[in-house]
């Protein structure tokens, strides 16, 4: 299926970065490190920030968070790090916010939860304070409705006007028309408190995959503020990235969606920035945007009885994706460069001509050498301890010669200090 043209959004702009349009499909993350911590949460966005990350999240829930993100900002800038930063606020946004203006200042976009809010409450319309500190400091917002922290008032009045129908609905399709409606209803009253249509995006957050297709179809039908998509608690490992594609892809696959995050629960001491990586994957893997060159591996069998193919092909990627911060400014393009790892001569030299560049290893049984073909043809057939090695000047010559000036050359396993962003 080919993706289908972009719903076209209005532009929104979040401390430089374009969403909305035709602009590219912005990803996003978030730290989990206490945001009043600068150190730590300086060092996870910077991490995220250049695994990629084009916007970053944290929370603000505590005065000491707010206090800190004047730091955390200014900190990044020092080390070169120019990505925006997006304050995450529940229930007390509008007394931090007022009480912190720095901290409002420094933010590049404001996420409001209109289910903790209060929103349109004559004494305590907290949602207002908030949109009218934006608007005041000419910041975007993102009004991000979740199913967990659903307006309860508002679920409320539609379930009691469901049940007065001649053909009521279920609860699961009231319940979703409620989170649009939130989401809508809320983003129309930012605009009637000022705020510029412009400056909103919208996300509707559920946890269900086919509930998030449903909410998102009907969000795309009904607005055309830039929506940000996620599958809400995607969970652990496989199960997290398998949900949040499944979730994603149909929409992407429609152009319904300009910013994405997958939010994955990390393992215990694992890698936040695995968030980015399968978010940047989604995109690639649809043709949609290309972040570093891709490797086609075969799964192995019983003709690859040695773990040497599994190594090379790991290798392989891993010094691929640590090259990019270098190569995506040194050689532009490179990031759609095609290269193939297989395991034998079954499906090898097939795969490796339709990459720019590919490696078919020896099987079982087969005599050790490995011819490598670029742009289909065959180049040169490696033998011997040093096939990794050989393989990756190749790849540098390759990239060199065909995507702007040579690339410097490293030998496998080293990495190489990622430029910031
Ligand atoms: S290419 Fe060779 S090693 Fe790889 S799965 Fe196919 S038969 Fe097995």
């Amino acid at each position: 299926m080919a993706v289908r043209p972009r719903r076209q959004a209005v532009v929104a702009e979040v401390g430089g970065v374009k969403m909305g349009g035709n602009h590219p499909i912005v990803v996003q993350s978030m730290t989990n490190t206490d945001t009043a911590d600068v150190a730590s949460t300086v060092n996870q966005a910077m991490a995220l920030a250049r695994a990629g990350s084009e916007l970053v999240r944290v929370t603000v829930n505590t005065e000491q968070a707010a206090a800190a993100v004047p730091k955390i900002v200014d900190t990044l800038d020092k080390f070169g790090v120019r990505v925006p930063i997006i304050g995450d606020f529940h229930y007390n946004g509008h007394i931090l916010l007022k009480k912190y203006p720095e901290c409002a200042r420094a933010l590049a976009k404001y996420r409001i939860n209109p289910g903790n809010v209060n929103i349109g409450r004559k004494t305590d319309d907290n949602f207002r304070t908030m949109i009218e500190v934006a608007i005041e400091n000419n910041k975007p917002v993102r009004i991000g409705v979740n199913w967990g922290s659903l307006d309860q008032a508002l679920l409320t009045r539609m379930m009691d006007e469901n049940s007065r129908r001649k053909d009521p609905k279920d609860a699961r399709e009231v319940t979703l028309d409620a989170i649009v409606a939130s989401g809508i209803e809320s983003a129309k009253a930012a605009e009637s408190y000022g705020m510029a249509r412009e400056k909103i995006i919208l996300s509707a957050k559920v946890s269900g995959v086919q509930d998030l297709i449903d909410v998102y179809r009907a969000l795309a039908a009904v607005c055309d503020y830039p929506l940000h998509l996620g599958l809400t608690e995607a969970g652990l490992g496989s199960k997290g990235i398998v949900a949040t594609t499944a979730a994603l892809a149909p929409l992407l696959l429609e152009g319904i969606g300009d910013t994405i995050r997958t939010s994955l629960t990390p393992a215990p001491n694992g890698d936040r920035t695995e968030e980015v990586t399968v978010s940047q994957q989604i995109l690639q893997s649809l043709g949609i945007r290309s972040f570093t060159p891709q490797v086609t591996a075969c799964p192995g069998c019983g003709r690859t009885t040695s773990t040497f193919f599994q190594e090379m092909a790991d290798e392989i990627q891993t010094y691929l994706r640590n090259q990019m911060p270098l190569w995506k400014a040194a050689h532009p393009g490179v990031e759609g460069m095609k290269v193939a790892v297989m395991g034998c001569v079954v499906n090898g030299p097939g795969e490796s001509k339709h990459s720019n560049i590919g490696i078919s290893l020896p099987g079982t049984f087969e005599e050790p050498k490995a011819p490598v073909y670029v742009d289909g043809r065959l180049l040169v057939t490696l033998k011997g301890n040093h096939i990794v090695s050989e393989f990756i000047h190749i790849l540098n010559d390759y990239v060199g010669s065909h995507y702007g000036a040579p690339a410097a050359l490293s030998t496998p396993g080293e990495v190489s200090e990622p430029a910031a962003r």
